[in-house]
């Protein structure tokens, strides 16, 4: 069921002409992996391989985020991926705030199909985007909140890490903090009524 939701939601985003991003895609980037995964890592947007391949995380920054997944025992197939926007902006610009308006309700749908545990987010994009907050990544990188029925626990993008090699071991350190709130076993409360997010 939740396989045949997931692809009729690709699909979807498939035939997406809502911004600008449709014309200059060579594919959209939907989200691979586990879909009954417990923990599913959120990006920004796909970058030139992934657009290529129509793949999450398949260019250096993914070769780094395998290797931390490594770290704390998880393999690719174990989690999903995905990224806030499913199409590639030219030259790997910023997202711009009406794409992420107009992006964000297909992530939403995958978490809502998917149900994980735990959302990592990557960067400042993706936490911003799903905590409903303009903090700053380096302010909230590691804490775990509740959101919804959720647990968002926000990490440090791997390309951002590549670029500031200073940022890696933080990085990987809280990669460590992952595994210890992944292992405590600890479950979000449910809430009756959904929050605005998801
Ligand atoms: N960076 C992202 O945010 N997402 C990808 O899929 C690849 C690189």
């Amino acid at each position: 069921m939740v396989v045949v939701e997931l692809e009729q939601l690709f699909e979807e985003v498939k035939g997406c002409t809502k911004c600008q991003l449709a014309h200059s895609r060579t594919n959209p980037v939907f989200g691979s992996g586990n879909e009954s995964a417990e923990i599913v890592f959120v990006g920004e947007a796909p970058g030139y391989y992934e657009d290529q391949q129509g793949e999450p995380f398949v260019g250096a920054a993914g070769k780094l985020l395998t290797e931390l997944l490594g770290s704390i025992d998880l393999k690719r197939e174990d989690v999903y991926i995905g990224n806030v926007l499913k199409c590639r902006p030219p030259q790997n610009r910023n997202p711009l705030p009406e794409e992420i308006e107009l992006c964000k309700p297909y992530l939403f749908r995958q978490l809502e199909i998917i149900k994980p545990r735990i959302i990592c987010t990557l960067g400042n994009f993706a936490t911003q985007t799903i905590l409903d907050k303009r903090v700053p990544i380096s302010s909230v990188r590691a804490k775990p909140s509740q959101i919804g029925n959720y647990f968002v626990f926000p990490l440090y993008h791997p390309a951002a890490a590549l670029h500031r090699g200073n940022m890696i071991e933080p990085l990987r350190e809280d990669f460590k903090k992952l595994k210890e709130f992944l292992d405590s076993g600890i479950k979000p409360e449910r809430k009756s009524e959904q929050l605005k997010l998801l």
